[in-house]
């Protein structure tokens, strides 16, 4: 633990403790700056960049499928997961969030307008949900392709996987999964066009030894061919058990 460091101020030695100089700022930081609700404005709670009110109105993801996410009523298996073979690659995925009002504004925002303050809550909410689940060896954002990513200057994915690895203490691994070729924009394709968009899109590292369990991270899932895609590729280079976890389901 570095508990203290040597430094002078005016030409006379002083000892600056680190860690409680870190404290103070956050304190003076929050007192001068205190958090500011990133939908409405108004203060934020706790530390958070989100009002009580804005808080209570997240849509939360309803009870799913575990394979799809598909909202049903009993959690069970939907009816076209129930005809798929046992070997379907994802294991299971959990939505934090419905895509309604305000996710439907706040991903967006850290999308294409590099909200980062937006994905900083969003991350902060994905901890607090999947405190609880069991750990897996390495979380994996769903990686951009690099033309993308230089075209935007950031990934909007691994600012929500960030800081939720560091909340869970999740090992970060960005080097295991890669994006092989730029896949053209999903939005208006269907879920068919959409499966022979990404076919071959991703690829595994072949030289790191891989982690038997792994969880692959998305901000946003609409018909879960991204996620199929990555998992299909990570089970085929002899990971165990793939899962997901997004930010928000498209309903
Ligand atoms: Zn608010
Ligand atoms: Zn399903």
């Amino acid at each position: 633990m570095d508990d203290g460091q040597a430094g002078s101020l005016g030409g006379m030695p002083i000892s600056v403790n680190r860690f409680r100089l870190a404290k103070v700022d956050a304190v003076l930081l929050s007192w001068l700056l205190p958090p500011r609700c990133v939908i409405c404005g108004a203060r934020g709670v706790r530390e958070c960049d989100l009002c009580a009110q804005c808080l209570a109105m997240l849509p939360p993801a309803r009870q799913a499928c575990p394979r799809c996410a598909r909202a049903r009523g009993d959690g069970a298996l939907c009816p076209a997961c129930r005809r798929i073979a046992p070997d379907f690659p994802l294991a299971r995925v959990q939505a934090v969030f419905a895509y309604a009002f305000p996710l439907d504004a706040l991903l967006p925002r850290l999308k294409f307008h590099a909200d980062f303050a937006a994905g900083r809550v969003l991350a902060a909410c994905m901890a607090a949900h999947f405190a609880a689940a069991p750990a897996p060896q390495a979380l994996l954002p769903v990686p951009l392709h690099s033309a993308r990513l230089r075209q935007r200057g950031y990934d909007q994915t691994l600012e929500l996987a960030r800081p939720l690895a560091r909340a869970l203490g999740l090992p970060l691994r960005t080097d295991l999964l890669h994006r092989r070729r730029a896949t053209a924009a999903q939005t208006r394709l269907d879920a068919d066009a959409r499966r022979r968009n990404l076919q071959g899109a991703f690829v595994v590292s072949a030289h790191a030894p891989l982690p038997q369990h792994v969880v692959l991270l998305d901000d946003v899932m609409t018909t879960g061919a991204t996620l199929h895609a990555a998992a299909a590729a990570l089970r085929a280079a002899g990971v165990m058990r793939v899962e997901a976890w997004v930010c928000a389901r498209v309903v």
